[in-house]
């Protein structure tokens, strides 16, 4: 259906001092109150702009909305459930459609991975489960291990240890040193690897890192590595083969955690329901939000091996709590019946299926404007591909305008730095790659 083209009159009315009392997040807000880009509604694949004009959504929101946007399941859904359950005290108590909720994402992750604690985002995924992984080594004993080791290039999320975790200077600059526990291997970019569609052939000795980090800081002192399958909002970094692999039999070697951050790639976004199954590595502990929900709730959730849970849950004594961790708004009702009916979706659309069918079409003509003198280098992987463009004046200046031009052209796409991440919705049909590519071509080209 095509969205509407009436303009909401308080929406049209936004100007000037109206935007004021919003300090927008991850915004550079002085330029965004000068040239405010907003969106007043959203249908299937596309947003509606302020001017009531159509906007082609090419990161599926923010990596959220995987069956496209305004489902009238999922509204519906959470319409029943806020009647009927509008909250239930998330510590103590019980509501039935977590239980269902965590039952369902247990039968979606690997074998193994079956237990499942609901947070609100993908952050607030991350720092949970660095909890559970130090909670987990001194249940069992091993209570000296406390280091973290994680990548450069990566993105955990933006609380405090998900911040340390993550290797990109500018979301930690300003914050001093974060926690001093977190040790860094090398990313996985690599200059042979330019223009790969699909896993690169080279760089699966990186993990040898991991191993380094054993040597210098001692394998009884390391609780996990964590690592997000790709690695998305550093400009989505493809494992190269092999890589995972090793990582999985390092930590095993050492009784080392291994976590892959799936805020991005799970349900879907790989051809798999999760980027462990696509790659056929299975972690320890997964963390999991974003299309969790397709975007129509906050949500997000850990999910771990039984004998992680069991290890914690078991170290108490009978009738105390295990962890002393949760929120509020844990396994929120609401949340939980949107997710219920994002699965649903998912699954009776067959859209996971759908974006692996899809998948070499997408980068095919992503892959397409490789000849463009602005693009430096393309990767990608399933529903989600990175371009790289040359840079200008000061790091991620030019991505900042092509991303803003780009909307002004029609298409949203999310900007890291200087590289545009594209990831279309799974509902995504040729003529809406077509739409994208030439709009992307067409600002590009003047670069
Ligand atoms: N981990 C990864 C891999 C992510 O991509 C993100 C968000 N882009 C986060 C964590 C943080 O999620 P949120 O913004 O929901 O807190």
């Amino acid at each position: 259906a095509q969205p509407a083209t009436t303009l909401d009159a308080t929406v049209d009315n936004i100007s000037g001092r109206e935007l004021d009392a919003h300090w927008m997040p991850f915004t550079a807000n002085r330029a965004f109150k000068a040239d405010p880009k907003i969106v007043t509604g959203a249908d299937g694949m596309y947003f509606r702009n302020a001017s009531g004009g159509r906007v082609l959504d090419g990161s599926s929101g923010l990596f959220t909305s995987a069956a496209g946007h305004c489902r009238k399941e999922i509204a519906d859904a959470v319409d029943r459930q806020l009647r009927e359950l509008d909250y239930a005290p998330s510590f103590m108590r019980g509501h039935p459609k977590s239980f269902e909720l965590a039952k369902r994402i247990a039968a979606l992750t690997p074998p193994g991975i079956n237990r499942v604690f609901f947070v609100n985002s993908g952050s607030e995924a991350v720092d949970t489960a660095m909890k559970i992984c130090l909670a987990y080594q001194r249940a069992r004993g091993r209570g000296t291990r406390t280091l973290f080791v994680s990548r450069e290039r990566a993105y955990h999320g933006v609380n405090f240890g998900g911040v340390a975790l993550s290797g990109m200077q500018k979301n930690r600059e300003a914050f001093g040193f974060g926690l001093p526990t977190v040790a860094h291997m090398r990313h996985t970019w690599l200059a042979e690897n330019k223009f790969t569609k699909g896993q690169p052939e080279h760089g699966a000795e990186l993990a040898e890192d991991l191993e380094r980090m054993v040597a210098l800081y001692g394998a009884d002192n390391i609780a996990a590595c964590f690592v997000e399958p790709i690695a998305g909002s550093c400009g989505v970094l493809v494992p190269p083969s092999g890589y995972l692999e090793r990582l999985r039999e390092i930590c095993d070697r050492h009784g080392i955690l291994l976590v892959f951050d799936e805020v991005i790639c799970g349900f879907g976004r790989t051809g798999k329901a999760f980027a462990a199954q696509s790659f056929g590595v299975t972690p320890d502990v997964m963390t999991m939000a974003k299309a969790i929900t397709n975007g129509a709730q906050p949500m997000g959730a850990v999910a771990v091996r039984q004998e992680v849970y069991d290890t914690v849950t078991e170290s108490a004594s009978d009738g105390a709590v295990e962890f002393f961790h949760g929120y509020t708004f844990s396994a929120h009702p609401a949340a939980c019946a949107a997710s219920l009916a994002a699965l649903d979706i998912y699954e009776g659309e067959g859209l996971f299926e759908r974006a692996r069918a899809m998948s070499a079409r997408f980068l095919d003509a992503i892959f397409g404007l490789a000849d463009l003198p602005v693009v430096t280098d393309i990767r990608g992987y399933g529903l989600i591909a990175g371009i790289d463009f040359a840079l200008a004046n000061r790091p991620g200046l030019r991505g900042n305008e092509i991303q803003a031009r780009l909307f002004d052209a029609g298409l949203h796409v999310k900007a890291t730095g200087d590289c545009a991440i594209v990831a279309p919705a799974f509902i995504v049909e040729d003529s809406h790659i077509d739409e994208m590519c030439s709009v992307l071509r067409d600002v590009l080209k003047s670069y």
